[in-house]
């Protein structure tokens, strides 16, 4: 008797342990085996792209270029900040960019000189495909109030041919050079003009540190920052802020995405310092 009463406790201690092994397993199981699927929404232009260029190469029996690229989505609950990059771009300092940005889920505009555009036409359709925006900064950087009305044009379609030749559409919206500005820019310059609110004044300190420093003391809700991704300080500066913007609750964007939430419109010969500031 006493010993089947041992034999069965025995045997619900190890019924007990196997339950528990069981229950540990599936708990891992769960944990570590269950099929992770990435969101693709942080890349979903991206998809939509190349679903629709396999789509419909199929009946134009060639490529087409990036025109149903869908925006994201800006989450307006967050302050946004748009970050512009001028000058470029340029062979390994905008990709480094394009990766900080990327690995934060933010976005930034890109004001690109034609004469570059033509130089990387890749690194062009790469800030295209990768949901940054695509502004233009002239074909080479004159001061565009020193020259007639057939000159600045002239630096604007040049600049429009060879940054569609990369990415397959003209500048979204577009930066004078040195912010010069008069009549005969807002008559010629298709789309609004865009200035800046925060000046980092990265060309002339050529300091990580300084950029940061003016970024995080003076870049608010609504703000457009101006950079260069020309110099390799500046792309330091980003890559050190971005994520600290991002613990402080800023969403950086494109000029677009900005004026979009904040629901500015600016036409053609209208002067954007900010979202909020249109002259
Ligand atoms: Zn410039």
């Amino acid at each position: 008797m006493r010993r089947r009463r041992r034999r069965n406790k025995g045997s619900i201690v190890i019924l007990c342990l196997m339950l528990v092994i069981a229950a540990a397993g599936i708990v891992f199981a769960a944990r570590y085996m269950r099929t992770e699927y990435r969101s693709v929404s942080d890349h979903f232009g991206e998809y939509a792209v190349q679903a629709n260029e396999g789509i419909l190469a199929k009946d134009t029996k060639k490529k087409l270029k990036q025109s149903l690229y869908v925006p994201r989505k800006i989450d307006t609950s967050k302050k946004l900040i748009a970050f512009s990059f001028d000058d470029g771009p340029k062979r390994g300092n905008t990709e480094r960019i394009l990766e900080a940005l990327d690995k934060q889920d933010f976005r930034a505009s890109f004001f690109i000189l034609g004469q570059n555009a033509k130089e990387y036409p890749d690194i062009v359709e790469k800030i295209y495909k990768s949901g940054n925006e695509v502004s233009g900064h002239s074909w080479s950087h004159p001061l565009l109030t020193k020259l007639s009305q057939g000159g600045i044009k002239e630096q604007q379609d040049k600049m429009n041919d060879a940054i569609s030749k990369a990415c397959g559409t003209t500048a979204v919206s577009f930066r004078p050079p040195y912010g010069g500005i008069n009549d005969n820019v807002k008559q010629v310059i298709d789309g609004p003009l865009i200035l800046w609110s925060v000046d980092t004044l990265d060309w002339k300190t050529r300091n990580a540190k300084n950029t940061e420093k003016v970024i995080l003391e003076k870049a608010k809700d609504g703000d457009i920052v101006l950079m260069h991704d020309i110099h390799k300080q500046t792309v330091e500066a980003v890559e050190n802020v971005l994520p600290i913007l991002k613990e402080k609750g800023y969403e950086v964007c494109t000029v677009s995405e900005l004026l979009e939430a904040k629901g500015v419109k600016a036409g053609k010969g209208d002067v954007v310092i900010s979202a909020h500031q249109v002259n």
